[in-house]
């Protein structure tokens, strides 16, 4: 997708907050560009995996208010580089067609990267900073 840099920002701000958890999230998009994060707890509360509750229902209602759709759902990978893992791939069926923005923290550096991914491939989409 394509997206700002002060949205991006807002995605690696979290990932560095939720330090040593991972951090997880969704991204509001309007043609093809994105409109709004939404960062969302962690229910998990685990450095291994993320789990999204209560706010990402809020999120979606918002998003469906503005007229936009869910884009992106996004998570940190804080030790960890920036590709789905097998977690990952297990549990994409639930956010069928959005992409997947990972930020690793692994090296101390945000570096987010976004993917296609199903329970069974994955493919690396880019990530347009505009
Ligand atoms: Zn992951």
């Amino acid at each position: 997708m394509k997206i700002a840099r002060n949205l991006l920002d807002q995605i690696n701000d979290h990932a560095r907050a939720d330090l040593p958890h991972e951090c997880c999230g969704a991204v509001g998009v309007r043609d093809g560009v994105a409109t709004k994060v939404y960062p969302c707890k962690n229910e998990a509360a685990s450095a291994m995996k993320f789990e999204m509750g209560i706010d990402l229902f809020h999120a979606l209602e918002d998003i469906e208010e503005r007229g936009d759709e869910l884009g992106a759902i996004y998570h940190s990978h804080p030790r960890t580089e920036a590709y789905p893992s097998q977690t990952d791939m297990n549990w994409s069926e639930q956010y069928p067609g959005v992409e997947w923005i990972i930020v690793s923290l692994r090296d101390g550096e945000t570096s987010p990267r976004s993917f296609h991914v199903t329970r069974s491939s994955v493919e690396e989409v880019p990530v347009e900073v505009v």
